[in-house]
């Protein structure tokens, strides 16, 4: 497939971009010290050299008090030097470069900021940080703006090529825009034309700041879903106002940070948010860019072609892939590894202030320690189980030029992602799995499915090496009862292989019973086709239409033993499943041990007492071990085996892949 649209070149004032793909800035706790490290030029190097037309850095806080040291600074000239070593670097890797200008306002942390009360345009608490902020001074408005200027003066004497002014999210800008959070009495409060003034002047003075030829570029938000805030009416009348005010093109993206609509996890449909951008398209003649789980250039490529956007972000997409624009281009598309939305390696490694990595990934952030070299001998290589683990294996052997063959007991590749298929939400799971497989086909690895690898078949194979990827079976623990025939496993329920009576109570409260414990919940609800036919038809009330999306036909009750459940899940995402869970209906009892099960009964021991909780089907989501018996029958016949993934412990997939990658890369 070509991309025409994808890959036609844009000017944005005087920067010619050479297509449409725009890499968007995000965190990634690469700077520990507020200075550009050798890790951040490698990754965004890495990034330009992959084919991205544009690459926004940051964000980069402009003064000392709406962000964290550990950003890519630019309050000062100090990081000068640093900052043209990498705009110098992206540059010559072919990609324009562009620094995101940031000021969180009541976002920040005082914890932060060395203990300092963050500022914002009006004292309202901030559920995010639970800090109340203290309101802008009329006296200080002009220094805050100026210190923007100051700092898009800094991006272009260090070489960078554009800024970007981040009015979205909920951060300062923004919070001087809403009404929420914007309660002033003078003239930047009050009327939309007031709210507006603050990023207007900061426009304003940013373009005084880097000329006329310069672009700048603008990021809102297209709705900030949020009670009371403003909606995308409004973002198009502060869009028009700021082509007004001269700026060259506006990177939409969806709500606050605060905002209880889901923005960027698997849940978020693909493309979710485009709507937004072509509201504010429809509004203004400027370029507009499309933002959020954009992760597939078909996709993107419909965008530009329909007219919905002039251009896409892509920045966990090239996190996933740096490769992207030029698999695309080059007619790889099936060899791109898209971004799945869960992040488990970048935002959840962000929110524990860890570098960002990434589970489609692994050389996310140690693109130099990581590099995928020629082998020095080639090997016959032997890849038994095709998991995740295995698969990702398979792939990088392959690719260090290895002969590889990968082989699957089942009829098909996937191992325990596959269980995700039917969870609501979390079908874009699999997507790893297509990947890696399109990936074993491009890079000529043979698949034998259906294939049990015993000692006599790996003899026959007569493989150097062996890695052995069988991952792992459920475990059941000891509890009485737990023989009976309503009780089954969580993977028999996922994958289709067992039904479940009404009352269904499910043991375990991590990730994997959480999960399935939404598939049984959804059961019975209507699905998105219906949803759309009957809106569209006017057919049911909006209650009614609720009810149906809301309520299935089975009762479910999780029962977890620790304090808190769920404990698994990273925190972008764990919100966004008790979200899910609560809206179906799901019952969760923590604290609280199965002591029993009964022919129509659990019985669980809680702080309270024993309760007894009626149960037509049990389902066990109580952990799994290890599948790895195979190592020890291949004594005598190979010299090299490596045992990697579940099949040495059983770990989520993050863990699997980079175990994979890694010993891959050590053959
Ligand atoms: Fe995407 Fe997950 Fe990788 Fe983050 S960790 S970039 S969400 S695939």
């Amino acid at each position: 497939m070509e991309f025409p649209y994808l890959f036609s070149p844009i000017k944005i004032n005087s920067m010619e971009l050479k297509n449409r793909i725009v890499m968007t800035a995000m965190h990634l706790g690469y700077t520990p010290e507020g200075f550009v490290t050798d890790q951040l030029v490698d990754f965004y190097v890495e990034r330009s050299r992959g084919g991205v037309g544009l690459i926004i850095v940051g964000g980069c806080p402009i003064d000392e008090y709406g962000g964290m040291s550990s950003m890519v600074c630019i309050n000062d000239d100090r990081y000068i030097p640093g900052l043209r070593s990498l705009a110098g670097a992206v540059k010559d890797g072919g990609a324009k470069v562009c620094a995101q200008l940031y000021q969180a306002g009541r976002y920040t942390h005082s914890a932060m900021i060395g203990g300092r009360k963050p500022f914002s345009a009006s004292a309202v608490r901030s559920k995010l940080t639970g800090e109340t902020p203290r309101a802008l001074e009329p006296g200080e408005i002009a220094g805050v703006q100026d210190r923007f200027a100051e700092a898009a003066a800094r991006a272009k004497e260090a070489g960078f090529d554009a800024v970007e002014i981040l009015a979205s999210a909920g951060y300062l800008i923004s919070q001087f825009l809403s009404p929420i959070t914007n309660k002033r009495q003078d003239e930047y409060g009050g009327s939309l034309e007031n709210r507006m003034r603050f990023g207007l002047e900061v426009a304003a003075k940013v373009r005084r700041a880097v000329g006329p030829d310069y672009p700048i570029l603008v990021r809102i938000a297209g709705n900030e879903f949020m009670e009371g805030g403003n909606t995308n009416h409004e973002a198009c009348l502060f869009a028009q106002a700021l082509e007004r005010e001269g700026v060259d093109l506006f990177n939409v993206t969806g709500g606050w940070h605060e905002t209880r609509v889901p923005q960027l996890t698997m849940f978020v449909p693909r493309k979710a948010y485009v709507y937004l951008a072509s509201g504010i398209k429809r509004s203004v003649a400027l370029p507009v860019l499309a933002s959020n789980r954009i992760n597939d250039p078909r996709e993107a490529e419909e965008i530009i072609r329909n007219g919905e956007a002039d251009m896409v972000t892509v920045a966990r997409g090239l996190i996933a892939d740096p490769e992207f624009p030029d698999k695309a281009r080059t007619g790889r598309a099936g060899t791109i590894y898209r971004c799945i939305g869960c992040n488990q390696g970048c935002f959840d490694n962000i929110f524990r202030f860890m570098p960002a990595t990434c589970l489609v990934n692994p050389r996310a952030g140690r693109e130099r320690d990581l590099e995928i070299k020629p082998a020095d001998k080639k090997k016959k290589v032997l890849v038994v189980g095709g998991g995740p683990a295995g698969m990702k294996a398979a792939c990088v052997a392959a690719r260090r030029g290895h002969v590889v063959t990968l082989v699957e007991k089942e009829n098909r590749l996937g191992g325990q992602i596959l269980l995700n298929e039917r969870i609501p939400g979390r079908g874009e799971m699999t997507t790893a799995v297509e990947d890696l497989a399109g990936n074993l086909s491009y890079l000529g690895v043979e698949v034998m499915m259906g294939v049990k690898a015993d000692r006599e078949f790996i003899e026959g194979m007569n493989p150097d090496t062996v890695l052995i990827a069988t991952g792992a079976r459920p475990d059941l623990p000891d509890i009485p009862g737990v023989d009976l025939p309503h009780v089954v496993q969580a993977w028999d329920v996922l994958s289709g292989n067992t039904g479940v009576g009404k009352r269904v109570v499910v043991v375990g409260g991590n990730a994997g019973g959480l999960d399935t414990a939404l598939f049984l919940a959804g059961i019975g609800t209507i699905s998105s086709d219906v949803l759309h036919f009957l809106v569209a038809n006017r057919a049911e009330t909006i209650d009614t239409l609720m009810g149906l999306l809301n309520m299935g036909n089975k009762q479910v009750t999780v029962v977890e033993m620790a304090g808190k459940a769920g404990q698994d899940i990273g925190l972008s995402s764990r919100w966004t499943v008790f979200a899910e869970l609560g809206r179906l209906g799901v019952s969760i009892m923590t604290n609280s041990r199965v002591v029993r099960i009964t022919h129509d009964a659990v019985e669980v021991e809680t702080d309270a007492g024993v309760k007894v909780i009626a149960a037509d089907t049990v389902v066990m989501a109580t952990g799994s071990r290890s599948v790895d018996d195979l190592k020890h029958k291949l004594n005598g016949i190979v010299s090299e085996i490596h045992v990697i993934g579940d099949a040495v412990r059983p770990r989520n997939a993050l863990e699997a892949i980079k175990e994979g990658f890694m010993a891959g890369l050590a053959l």
